[in-house]
């Protein structure tokens, strides 16, 4: 097995040079220590676990040592946030360290976020905090392990040094990996500046990196959007299926693979509430939980209008209208594994809007629900205040409920990522006592099995968990 010293680095985007980003070092935490590591995350490298234990990861990691063949670099980019555009964003935070080169031939962008100021940080410190590092790297690898495209998380370092936002906090690194870091802002960047060779030249390396096979299409660019789009409805369908809520859906958070990327005031929801919204500084409830599709979509009309050099207006809109109906299709796919109902029926949204009209009246807990609803649990009723009505709902789910019991447990995680969850395991953290971080992250990496000692991970949240608000960049 290789070690960390071994890794193989081959930096494209770094060779693209200073138009598309700029070379910086890492700002190194003072007296680091491990927090987390993903072994899951760890293979993808070649790497044994036994690597976490290496002193050389916390130095790698927290920014004491960078590997000779690794050219790190800040990216710069732009994007809408919030719906208005900002012209001047790019990594403030971050680092790609550079692209390793596995066994197998996959390449995986390293990016270590929280590594201190950049080129791009505008008026930010640079730092990411141990609270939302935490986040990210949690959130990371249980959306992967509940089969939702994301980008991935190695590891979480921590610092002594003092970090000031509403309170004082300490610095930490995380360690992202992800295919690419081509985000839909890096194409707005390049067309807003009008520097059409650039633009020109990100495509090419887009499609050469990330989308090879649309190479032979006829026009690429609109091939490219193509598959772009089918992958961010497919992402969303899985959201909007497992509840969970991304909280800042700027295009410069929308990766160009359909991943979910850049986690910040996320959440999965408990009660099931449509118009959750999970991010406290979105006052006007752009992105509340309902509104993913619809702003996946705006997102991707943020893309297409950057691609406008390389295809006509027609071609794109008309590319841009297939993405209400695919992710209907995979949304429905999902419910319908979800509920046990193999065959389809032209009443499945209706149904399946019917039950959580139902949740949403009760405040039932989405993921407990469906759970119990797989396992034909005597409480599920319990869930529902009007249970009449939900009694003439399960009577004809019934009907046609027929998967194995097998099948419907491994579509309905027991464990998901709550909020309160996370904030029991930041709390001991940031006392310094990493345990309970550790043991979620193990919980969440089968959530869909029962494990021995984990009941209390599967219930609902306690009364001081429900409505707990995050604030967005940390
Ligand atoms: P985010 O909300 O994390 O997606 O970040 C939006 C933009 O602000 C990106 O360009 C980040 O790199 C930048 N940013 C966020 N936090 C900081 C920080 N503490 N220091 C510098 N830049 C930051
Ligand atoms: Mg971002
Ligand atoms: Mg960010």
């Amino acid at each position: 097995m290789p070690t960390l010293a071994d890794l193989q680095f081959d930096n494209r985007f770094a060779r693209l040079g200073d138009t598309f980003s700029s070379r910086v070092l890492p700002e190194p935490l003072s007296n680091p220590r491990l927090v987390v590591c993903s072994e899951d995350a760890l293979a993808l490298l070649d790497l044994d676990s036994d690597q976490a234990a290496d002193p050389l990861l916390v130095e790698l990691f927290a920014g004491h040592k960078v590997w000779s063949d690794a050219e790190p670099r800040a990216m710069v980019y732009s994007g809408h946030q919030f719906g208005a555009y900002n012209p001047q964003l790019g990594d403030g935070r971050g680092l790609l360290l550079g692209e390793v080169v596995n066994q197998a031939g996959a390449y995986w962008d390293l990016h270590l976020k929280g590594a201190g100021s950049t080129p791009y940080s505008r008026m930010g410190d640079g730092r990411a905090v141990l609270r939302s590092s935490i986040r990210e790297f949690l959130a990371s690898e249980a959306l992967h392990a509940l089969g939702i495209p994301t980008s991935r998380a190695l590891c979480v370092t921590v610092g002594d040094n003092p970090v000031y936002r509403e309170r004082e906090e300490r610095a930490a690194m995380l360690l992202r990996l992800a295919p690419s870091h081509i985000r839909f802002g890096h194409f707005e960047y390049f067309y807003y500046t009008r520097q059409q060779d650039a633009l020109r030249q990100l495509l090419e390396f887009t499609l050469d990196t990330c989308y090879p096979d649309c190479r032979n299409a006829e026009n690429p660019a609109l091939a490219m959007l193509h598959q772009v789009l089918q992958r961010t409805a497919e992402m969303v369908a899985r959201w909007q299926a497992y509840g969970f809520c991304h909280g800042v859906m700027n295009t410069d958070n929308m990766s160009i693979l359909g991943i979910t990327f850049d986690f910040g005031p996320y959440a999965f929801l408990d009660a099931f509430d449509a118009r959750h919204i999970c991010n406290h500084s979105d006052h006007e409830g752009r992105y509340a939980f309902h509104r993913q599709p619809l702003i996946a979509q705006w997102n991707l009309a943020c893309l297409a209008q950057a691609l406008t050099p390389f295809a006509s207006v027609d071609e794109l809109k008309a590319e841009l209208a297939n993405f209400m109906p695919l992710f209907e299709q995979h949304y429905l796919a999902l419910m319908r594994q979800r509920l046990g109902w193999t065959a389809t029926r032209e009443d499945d949204a209706e149904q399946i809007d019917a039950l959580l009209q139902l949740m949403q009246a009760s405040g039932a807990d989405y993921h407990l629900t469906l759970r119990q609803l797989a396992e034909e649990h005597p409480l599920v009723r319990d869930q529902f205040i009007d249970r009449d009505a939900f009694d003439a709902w399960r009577q004809q789910h019934e009907q046609r409920c027929d998967a194995p019991l097998d099948a419907r447990q491994a579509a309905n995680p027991l464990y998901v990522l709550r909020n309160y969850l996370a904030q029991n395991a930041i709390a001991a953290a940031e006392q310094g006592d990493f345990n309970e971080v550790r043991r979620l992250h193990h919980i969440l990496r089968q959530p869909f099995s029962p494990q021995a000692g984990a009941e209390a991970y599967a219930a609902a949240p306690p009364d001081w968990g429900r409505h707990l608000e995050i604030s967005c960049s940390s």
